[in-house]
């Protein structure tokens, strides 16, 4: 089948015959199994601005020996997608629509998406790190020192240690792949 790119629509396009939720995918843009949304610079896109047309398939519809074809248009300004519609007449309104404001609200939509990918490696990064060093540095029980000694040293090592419910579990290293799985927050941000 070959390769191609998906486009992630908010909310996405449905079957109008069966209302089925349709995956939008095309080989317009030099595919490579990246994920594009309205706002994305296309990397390769065989306009700098225009309307390319595009069909969606409905697998359900098909299944049932109806209309399974959705046809869409996809919009690109300046080598961005600007729009997925679902007729020439809105494809061409969207096109001469594109305003500064829609810009700004992709950059705050692109800057928030990379403080929020930027804080959740680091969360991964720091739990990782940490089970690391549970698995080759464990600490050995010292009795060293006074009580004193002994507090703030039990209490650094709380501070850079895994917290109880994740050493706790069966699997820690499972359970930390899971609690930082893409899937496992509500809001990965924009592209
Ligand atoms: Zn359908």
């Amino acid at each position: 089948m070959g390769l191609f790119d998906t486009i992630l629509l908010d909310p996405p396009i449905t079957c109008p015959n069966c209302g089925r939720t349709l995956e939008l995918q095309t080989k317009h843009f030099e595919p490579g199994m990246v994920s594009y949304r309205i706002g994305s610079i296309i990397t390769y896109s065989p306009v700098l601005s225009g309307i390319l047309t595009e069909d969606l398939f409905c697998h359900d519809c098909y299944k049932a020996e109806r209309d399974h074809r959705v046809d869409v248009w996809l919009v690109v300004w300046h080598s961005i997608l600007v729009g997925v519609e679902r007729s020439e007449q809105a494809a061409e309104a969207r096109l001469a629509s594109i305003d500064r404001v829609d810009l700004i609200r992709w950059i705050d939509e692109a800057q928030r998406a990379e403080r929020t990918w930027r804080s959740r490696f680091r969360s991964f990064y720091r739990d990782v790190s940490r089970w690391h060093e549970h698995v080759h540095h464990p600490e050995p029980d010292d009795e060293d020192g006074d009580d004193t000694e002994r507090s703030r040293r039990r209490s650094m090592r709380a501070f850079f240690s895994l917290p109880k419910e994740i050493l706790d579990t069966p699997d820690p290293l499972a359970t930390i792949l899971s609690n930082h799985n893409e899937t496992s927050e509500e809001s990965d941000g924009m592209f």
